[in-house]
């Protein structure tokens, strides 16, 4: 039996709820997030503010300005997160194991259904599916297959919006050449900077490398030299368990002072970065915890619908919740911050830059 794994990608998903919902909406530059007079950040965008460079968890006003038409929407998570248990309710129908990645996203093991993997056969199932979310729950998806998480995530990637795109075991080698390094799960930012340094840009040049690759990726050289041909035997992770990062402070004496608190916050936003990038993760959802003196403790949260890995943007956001929440009101006593909705580093930035 073939392994035949889907990877589903729900197209731009908060923007796409509230276009469905409110008709009006409907080819408008849709930012769902904070008002642009609230010092807030963008959570989603929909295909046509992207079309103006606005992406999430940029400032709500530079995205304003970026797109001065704009329609600026206040995020509705319990609205996105009942459509998600809508979706992935109608992709058990299905019948394979269900990854749930996050809110918009799951990967699907097929094998079942299948003797032999061929194109036909697999786009036939993904076309189903998608009809099946686009009559159902009227949102598009995009679907990409192949014989591993891997190759069924950058078909995905490369089929958006609205996308149903196979890698056959054929083609694989080849396909992946002329794609950036960065496409490689679990190659952020970092990683895909140290390959450059060895000339190493494109993954056809990581195939053709002959030397060391522990010098930039350690000890998941080896594994980053079977990526690049397209091989991945990671199993689907069925156990569902929330994973986050996080970092707090005590204060010696509480405090509600900026001085104070802002390079604390940097600091941690600093080290949370560091351990995603030894994880290989991306986060999609940002948390501050706040204990005031009297050990009241509050925490409040924010997600944006593309992940980040930049202790820039975990502290951005960060700074966003505060000002939005008003928490910093009285002396702290702790200060914490966290990040889950943890996902391999997003490739889809690249393809976008890469198609236009
Ligand atoms: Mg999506």
């Amino acid at each position: 039996m073939p392994r035949v794994i889907f990877h589903l990608d729900m197209d731009a998903f908060y923007a796409s709820v509230e276009q469905r919902d409110d008709p009006r909406l409907k080819g408008k530059p849709v930012i769902v997030g904070a008002s642009p007079d609230r010092r807030g950040v963008v959570c989603a965008a929909s295909y046509e503010a992207r079309a103006f460079g606005v992406r999430s968890a940029m400032p709500s006003r530079t995205a304003q300005r970026l797109c001065p038409d704009g329609v600026f929407i206040r995020p509705r998570m319990d609205a996105y997160r009942n459509e998600s248990r809508e979706i992935m309710a109608r992709l058990a129908t299905f019948g394979g194991q269900v990854e749930q990645v996050s809110v918009d996203e799951a990967y699907l093991d097929m094998s079942h259904r299948f003797e032999e993997f061929t194109r036909e056969a697999v786009t036939a199932l993904g076309r189903e599916m998608k009809e099946v979310v686009r009559a159902e729950r009227r949102l598009t998806a995009s679907i990409g297959i192949g014989s591993n998480k891997l190759l069924a995530k950058i078909a995905s990637d490369h089929g958006k919006p609205d996308g149903l795109f196979c890698i056959t075991e054929e083609e694989k080698v080849a396909f992946l050449r002329p794609l950036p390094a960065s496409a490689i799960h679990g190659v952020g930012k970092v990683t895909a900077e140290a390959l450059a340094t060895m000339g190493l840009r494109t993954i056809g040049e990581i195939q053709d490398f002959g030397g060391d690759l522990r010098a930039v990726a350690g000890s998941f050289a080896p594994k980053l030299k079977a990526y690049a041909f397209g091989n991945d035997t990671r199993p689907l992770d069925l156990d569902g368990e929330v994973k986050s990062i996080s970092a707090e402070e005590t204060f010696e004496r509480d405090t509600e002072d900026r001085r104070i608190l802002v390079p604390v916050l940097k600091e941690q936003a600093r080290e949370i970065a560091g351990k995603l990038g030894k994880e290989r993760l991306a986060a999609r959802t940002v948390q501050v915890k706040v204990r005031y003196s009297d050990f009241k403790t509050l925490t409040r949260q924010t997600s944006v619908e593309e992940s980040f890995e930049s202790a820039e943007t975990i502290y951005a956001i960060a700074c966003a919740i505060l000002r939005r929440e008003r928490v910093v009101d009285r002396p702290l006593r702790l200060i914490g911050l966290g990040v889950s909705g943890l996902v391999p580093p997003s490739t889809q930035m690249v393809f976008e830059f890469g198609r236009n």
